[in-house]
């Protein structure tokens, strides 16, 4: 393979491309579900193939194919690649300049225990099985749901500068969740978090860590006695925010707010553009001083990990926020000139079909110093939510509203009851300016989000967030639909 993708950017050169890079991946995934007890799906996908991206005069062109094992078959894609190169550098205002990379051949695999894809079929689905029945138990309960999902896959990337780097990840992933019809009524309750539960770069071993059955019964329980809890206030209190749904605040309100292409206007089609515009690097208050945000591609376990970006730039740690101050962008090789000319490492592709553009590695809320305890104690009145039912942010990534499935009252310091449907609302920078305390690494941890979309044709990639838990003060809370 290593020769075929040699040949292919030696031939881009030799058609008039001033740079070429290749990617060739091969990836597998499993995905297994269960409703009610009974099996909704197993789904297995095996792809591969490569993708060429070429620059031509300061205008990129993209090509991709199934596979280049054909001399025929692989001019081709080149030359369509060129082509298009050499099209779009005629239309002005093309000037692509990529930041320096150091050049390395290297090979990276990340870790796990147990491959997932070797754990029986019907190992997987009796746990998920199980987990509905213990749901099913409680009275009340009317549908229970339970998913897994493991990923690998292999790249290997070449470019014309001279990086050859070869890269293996295993990923696995799961969750359960359970609702409840009473009166026109819908409560849910999931757990480790909604929308596909958590993923960790890690073997079968996370599925294990997770202990589904454990939490069956509280979440079969908590669904029920939603429908007693009382309605969300309408009011401005203190919320803390925990899990999944600081996981979500963070994706939406930052990680893709300092997106360079949105900022740029490269990109703005499927999520709009960024309201953190280039006059406030350096020179904006995003937030609190509690809050410290990072990007990491270098997380262990996280799932948007890799040693390389698919530019084959290494992979770092910086800052996106430092002590309230915006202070960094997500970056590329092409958008780096707008900050300090050195891409962070942050720019990924779906697949071997996709051209790579700025995507979060992991975005980090950096842990503070209290407890969650002392969060709580703290508050006089508000609002404890964690997993994320529902979420709304406009196309500056400014004004945003989320729900969560359940909330905790908090009184005088003290949890006082159950809260149901609520909700909160605010603007971005007015909101993290708010924070006023978050808790502290020994309760942060990492969580992966493995649905995030972005661009045209879009591109569905795997970001991981690290949290632990944050106070907010003066939330407009219950807010209507
Ligand atoms: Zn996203």
């Amino acid at each position: 393979m290593k020769i075929l993708l040699k040949k292919a950017i030696d031939l881009a050169l030799s058609m008039g491309a001033d740079y070429a890079d290749i990617r060739y991946s091969k990836f597998d995934s499993e995905s297994i579900s269960v409703k009610n007890g009974q099996v909704q799906g197993v789904d297995y996908h095996s792809d591969y193939g490569v993708g060429i991206r070429v620059l031509c005069g300061g205008a990129w062109g993209f090509a991709s194919n199934p596979d280049l094992d054909d001399s025929v078959r692989m001019e081709t894609v080149v030359k369509r690649a060129v082509d298009l190169a050499k099209a779009s550098n005629k239309v002005s205002g093309n000037n692509i300049e990529l930041a320096k990379k150091e050049s390395v051949e290297d090979e990276w695999a990340s870790k796990f225990e147990v491959d997932p894809f070797t754990v029986p079929l019907e190992e997987k689905l009796e746990l998920l099985m199980k987990c509905c029945e213990e749901m099913s138990k409680v009275s009340g309960v009317a549908i229970t749901n339970g998913g897994l999902d493991f990923i690998r896959e292999d790249r290997l990337y070449m470019d014309t500068e001279g990086s050859e780097i070869s890269q293996k990840f295993v990923q696995s992933g799961g969750g359960i969740s359970c609702m409840s019809l009473l009166g026109g009524e819908v409560q849910q309750r999931s757990y480790p978090s909604a929308h596909r539960g958590n993923h960790n770069m890690a073997g079968y071993e996370f599925i294990k860590e997770m202990d589904f059955l454990q939490e069956a019964p509280r979440l079969a329980k908590e669904v029920v006695e939603l429908h007693k809890a009382i309605l969300c206030p309408t009011e401005k209190m203190d919320i803390i925010l925990g899990g999944s749904q600081l996981v979500l605040q963070v994706h939406e309100s930052c990680g893709h707010a300092v997106e360079l292409d949105r900022v740029l206007g490269y990109e703005a089609n499927f999520a709009g553009t960024s309201f953190l515009t280039l006059d406030k690097w350096k020179n904006y208050t995003y937030g609190s001083k509690k809050v410290n945000l990072v990007q990491d591609g270098t997380t262990t376990r996280a799932i948007g990990s890799a040693k390389y970006d698919d530019e084959g730039v290494a992979c770092t740690k910086s800052d996106l926020v430092k002590d309230g101050e915006f202070v960094g962008y997500l970056k590329s090789r092409d958008s780096a000139k707008f900050e300090n000319g050195v891409s962070n490492g942050a720019c990924r592709a779906q697949g071997w079909y996709n051209v790579p553009i700025v995507r979060m590695t992991n975005v980090h809320l950096l842990p503070g110093n209290e407890t969650l305890d002392e969060l709580i104690t703290s508050t006089k009145r508000g609002i404890f939510m964690c997993e994320n039912r529902s979420w709304s942010i406009d196309d500056k990534r400014w004004n945003f509203q989320f729900g969560s499935e359940l909330g905790w009252m908090i009184e005088n310091g003290k949890i006082t009851g159950m809260v149901k449907n609520p909700t909160y609302t605010g603007i971005t920078p007015e909101f993290w300016g708010n924070c006023e305390g978050v808790a502290s690494k020994d309760e942060w941890k990492v969580w992966g989000t493995p649905n995030c979309g972005k661009g045209q044709p879009m591109q569905v990639i795997r970001v991981g967030h690290g949290v632990s838990y944050a106070k907010f003060k003066d939330v407009k809370v219950g807010v209507s639909k």
